[in-house]
């Protein structure tokens, strides 16, 4: 047994803690648990948890369904809102096959096959997400439309916003889950909140992103409202991105780092978005994954009162345009460290996991192949004409769910980085979920047709 291990079945007997639950994520993004006695985990760190995967989305035909659930003590937390003694802790698990090999179905291992491909490279990978998402005054039921649980705006500060308080319960707790919050407000949205995860590594960031989503509900669920992170709720609002800001390091130097450069950007970093610029179709099915998130991207227009609120919908670069895809920050210039590239498609609905799987993919295909960053865009590229947007060699996100599935479809870097069988259960659903959404007759086209026609 090793000292990680020894120290969660430490923490066990010292904290009276009589339940242990085991989280995983199944492949469209939603978190998994099983709870185990403490007294079973011994055994579970050895061998790991035997579960059916068959009845968990993406992970198993029914022949072939004994799966293996194996804690990272690496991941050991209690969890705050369970604090009386005695108390329930998580451990996220790796899922392996029967024969203890890795699942090729576990998105956390779609996600360590990545960073491992990137850390034979020399390379380790960085993200720092901003997570928007809505609180709604009521637990949605049954297709009603939401209402959000207050109506301030950008930054407000205001003694009634319900966010506020909201706000510093749920950062508390995320801290004492040893998950660090940069900073926090109220989105430009009535009942929208961001709150900022602090930079970490990848894999961190992605089980941070799950426990975050959970910790959210449960805060909510205490004070009587709803979080959702749903990518866009209300037509007339903008939506909810995950904007994530990504970064390689090569031991303590950072790679995108180069003093001088223009914007402090080395030849790395530009390969590196000019990856994300070349690949920005093919990916979108994994970093926009529902037939919602394109209603964000494609949301109202957004110039005029707003509703897209600046999510991106065309695949271009810019440094701090926050109409582009791709953004190069630079908050601080002068300091080494900070230089890294702003992602602004993905959204709240995505598999982390996946997402920054296929991001990373993208970005390293540039550097690996020395792709030529093409000119940045300096134009509010919402404002341009179509004309004037294809001179400028500037191409559109897919405009929904059905055009993004068939760019995946071709997209052998997509194929190679989720992996056969992800990659096929992740376009058959998708494809089901398009599918089922093209049939159903909307409330769009019965008040627009039903008093003319
Ligand atoms: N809510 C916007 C989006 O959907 C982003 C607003 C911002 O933080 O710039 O991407
Ligand atoms: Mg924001
Ligand atoms: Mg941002």
């Amino acid at each position: 047994m090793d000292k990680q291990q020894e120290f969660v079945l430490r923490t066990l007997e010292e904290r009276d803690i009589r339940f242990v639950r085991l989280w995983f994520t199944d492949v469209l993004g939603y978190l998994k648990s099983v709870a185990v006695a403490p007294a079973e985990l011994e055994q579970a760190f050895d061998e790991g948890m035997g579960f059916d995967g068959s009845a968990i989305e993406g992970f198993a035909r029914v022949y072939e369904s004994d799966m293996i659930a194996k804690p990272d003590p690496g991941t050991f937390q209690v969890l705050p809102w369970r604090a009386e003694a005695p108390g329930t802790a998580r451990m996220f698990c790796d899922i392996l096959m029967p024969d203890g090999s890795p699942s090729y179905a576990d998105p956390r291992f779609v996600l360590k096959r990545a960073l491992a491909k990137t850390s034979d490279l020399g390379f380790t990978f960085y993200t720092h997400p901003e997570i928007e998402f809505f609180l709604l005054k009521e637990r949605p039921v049954d297709g009603t439309p939401p209402t959000p649980a207050d109506s301030s705006g950008y930054f407000d500060h205001t003694p009634q916003n319900v966010g506020m308080d909201f706000r510093r319960t749920a950062i508390t707790m995320l801290e004492s889950m040893g998950i660090s919050v940069e900073f926090s407000h109220h989105e430009g949205a009535p009942g929208q909140q961001e709150i900022d995860l602090r930079y970490a590594d990848a894999l961190s960031t992605a089980d941070n992103i799950m426990t975050f989503r959970l910790v959210m509900k449960q805060v909510a669920l205490e004070q009587g409202v709803h979080a959702t992170f749903m990518p866009k709720p209300f037509s007339e609002h903008p939506g909810s991105g995950m904007h994530s800001h990504l970064s390689l390091f090569e031991g303590d130097r950072n790679a995108f780092y180069e003093s001088g450069a223009e914007f402090q950007l080395s030849k790395v970093g530009r390969s590196f978005i000019a990856g994300l610029l070349r690949h920005a179709g093919e990916i979108s099915a994994v970093t926009n994954q529902w037939v919602n998130s394109y209603k964000r991207i494609w949301g109202g227009s957004q110039r005029t009162a707003g509703a897209g609120g600046e999510a991106p919908s065309y695949i271009c670069w810019g440094h701090n345009n926050r109409s582009a895809l791709i953004r190069v920050p630079m908050y601080k210039p002068g300091k080494t460290g900070s230089t890294r590239v702003e992602v602004r498609s993905l959204d709240s609905g995505a598999n982390p996991y996946l997402a920054y799987a296929v991001l990373l993919a993208a970005g390293m295909k540039g550097i690996q192949e020395g792709y030529e960053l093409p000119a940045g865009a300096d134009d509010d590229v919402w404002a341009l004409t179509d004309a004037e947007r294809r001179a400028l060699g500037i191409e559109p996100l897919p405009q929904n769910l059905g055009e993004a599935i068939t760019l995946m479809e071709r997209s052998e870097l997509v194929a190679e980085t989720l992996g056969e069988h992800v990659f096929d259960f992740f376009l058959r659903n998708k494809k089901q979920e398009w599918e089922e959404y093209r049939s159903e007759v909307t409330a769009f086209e019965l008040r627009k047709n039903l008093p003319n026609l």
